[in-house]
């Protein structure tokens, strides 16, 4: 670093267990320093071996957040650039997977000396230096890192330890938080600290102190629990904060600010605030705007893993449901989002015509056959039918296959994906991704990240990039859009002559022309009939609303109002 600035590093860790809330925590200490004037980035550490996210089930692990760099990462990923409003790099996402294997690429090329390698110090110093790095490439003031996991567990303890030392050698520099749980049980009625308090004592036998704990529980900490924890874990009274659960997780900063946390953190790491005004102002218009709605806009989510159970999907489709709740905010409505299972449309169990109860249908991305048919049955049904219809990647894919099958009449129209040998591939595999298949390379192999397309005029597509709110679109560069992608297969180009023909307009292109970026129906035939071969929703955020998203639910509530 030049010496000139003074970075700052914020490390939050989680005690007592995992899944509450670390991630959201992050993001709001991130956006009140913002508040305060401060540029900040933000570092998720994953301690699994997984070089990335990429190669795991989001049904299991969450969804796969996709950086502009092209980088497969964990969905917290996803919840920081919504709450900072700003693109993060490569740099602030690291596993244990990257580490170690930099550490062991180094040692193949002599890079230690004859040096013995060993996890302390080589492998916590390539962690530091990550560190570090993030907080270069990022060019902010201050660095927020969580680091996955909880503490006591064994995978995360070099990152924490790496910590330590980033803090032995910059002691004004550093702030540790430990976002913690107080239990209540049923049968006692209480809240217990003392699960809190073992958890300081595992972290300070790591030899870190927490400046801040964060007392996650069902309800607001009390005077006397807040006083125990200060005395026995060496917090001051006031940097106990109290976070109880609440209905958005748009409100936690705000929350958060109401226990001064803003200026807790400054003082922490010795600095002073760079507003005068109340730097959260807009956000907490934003935030209330979730709570003002009464009346429902109603979409269908449809896909083949809808029987897997709520929460689970929650998780694994999370950037699709913060795109659809932010949009539906803007318009004034509260999303009301049903989960439909494919796979019963195909078995019978239900009749695609109960698509028909709601203001919109939304097909995210996925892979392979499983539910496929029963999709395409409702995507037939919402065009057929006039619902406004929103694909994502495969959803767009499948819209394409839909209409070859119905409007064109090539029944047995389909992707590679699922039949390589079929008479008509509308969608087929990029060449270059021919390759990475019959080299079994699967990890970051996909096409990955941010490209450009060009929007066609009098579209739907255009008319909704060209709304003023819209997000980085200036009234000069509309046509050209960047997006993010997912994907290995493509709309076959063999066919785009005889779809378009038959009605399907390829409203967005990569700039050579030769992918198709976006399909729709003209709005003349239909209110909303559009899919995507980018992932929309992973640039959707609360101050900057996708325009797709938008049109979409604006097309939908059009639909119940003429019902
Ligand atoms: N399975 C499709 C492909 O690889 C779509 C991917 C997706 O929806 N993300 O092209």
């Amino acid at each position: 670093m030049s010496g000139v600035k003074r970075h700052k590093y914020i490390f939050v860790i989680g005690g007592v267990m995992s899944g509450v809330g670390k991630g959201i925590a992050s993001s709001s200490i991130g956006l009140l320093l913002q508040a305060k004037g401060f540029s900040v980035n933000l570092v998720k550490v994953d301690p699994y071996l997984n070089v990335d996210a990429g190669t795991m089930n989001p049904t299991e692990h969450g969804e796969v957040f996709v950086l502009n760099s092209g980088l497969e990462t964990d969905q917290d990923m996803g919840n920081y650039e919504r709450f900072l409003n700003r693109d993060l790099s490569s740099e602030d996402y690291m596993t244990s997977g990257q580490v170690y294997l930099t550490v062991l690429k180094k040692e193949r090329a002599l890079e230690y000396k004859g040096k013995c390698v060993e996890a302390i110090p080589h492998v916590t110093e390539e962690i530091r230096h990550r560190f570090i790095r993030s907080a270069e490439v990022s060019g902010s003031d201050i660095t927020v890192v969580e680091i996955g996991g909880t503490v006591g567990d064994y995978q995360n303890m070099m990152f924490i330890e790496a910590a330590r030392i980033l803090n032995l050698k910059n002691p004004d520099d550093v702030a540790f938080i430990l976002v913690s749980y107080l239990p209540v049980p049923g049968n006692i009625g209480e809240m217990k600290t003392k699960p809190t308090q073992n958890a300081v004592r595992q972290l300070n036998s790591y030899g870190v102190q927490p400046d801040i704990i964060i007392a996650r529980s069902a309800t607001p900490l009390d005077a006397k629990r807040k006083e125990k924890l200060s005395i026995s874990c060496s917090v001051p009274e006031e940097n106990v904060i109290s976070a109880p659960d609440i209905s958005s997780i748009y409100d936690v900063p705000i929350n958060f600010e109401k226990e001064k946390m803003g200026e807790i953190l400054l003082k922490t790491l010795r600095l002073t605030t760079r507003v005068k005004k109340d730097g959260l102002t807009t956000w907490k218009k934003f935030a209330s705007s979730a709570h003002g709605a009464t009346e429902e806009v109603k979409i269908a989510v449809v896909g083949k893993y809808f029987d897997s159970g709520d929460f689970v999907l929650s998780d694994a489709y999370l950037s699709v449901i913060e795109a659809l709740k932010i949009s539906a905010y803007k318009v004034g409505r509260k999303p009301k989002l049903t989960w439909v299972n494919s796979k019963e449309f195909e078995k019978g169990t239900k009749e695609v015509s109960m698509l028909k109860e709601f203001d919109g249908i939304l097909v995210p991305g996925g892979f392979g056959e499983s539910g496929i048919e029963g999709i395409l049955l409702a995507i037939r049904f919402a065009r057929e039918n006039k619902i406004p219809y929103f694909g994502l990647c495969y959803g767009m894919q499948l819209a394409c296959i839909e209409y070859a099958r119905n409007v064109l009449g090539l029944a047995e129209a389909t992707t590679t994906e699922i039949d390589s040998k079929t008479t008509h591939p509308i969608i087929d595999i990029m060449p270059e991704q021919k390759k990475h298949m019959a080299e079994g390379k699967f990890g970051a192999t996909m096409r990955l990240g941010a490209y450009p397309c060009e929007v066609k005029p009098n579209t739907t597509a255009f008319d909704a990039y060209s709304d003023p709110g819209s997000y980085k679109l200036t009234a000069k560069s509309y046509k050209l859009i960047s997006e993010r992608h997912r994907h290995r297969y493509e709309v076959n180009p063999e066919y785009i002559t005889q779809l378009e023909k038959a009605g399907l307009v390829f409203s967005g292109k990569s700039p050579d022309g030769v992918l198709m970026e976006i399909a729709e129906l003209p709005k003349k035939v239909h209110p909303f009939f559009l899919g995507t071969q980018f992932h929309p929703e992973l640039q959707a955020r609360p101050l900057a609303p996708h325009p797709l998203f938008t049109a979409f639910l604006r097309a939908a509530i059009g639909q119940t109002k003429g019902k």
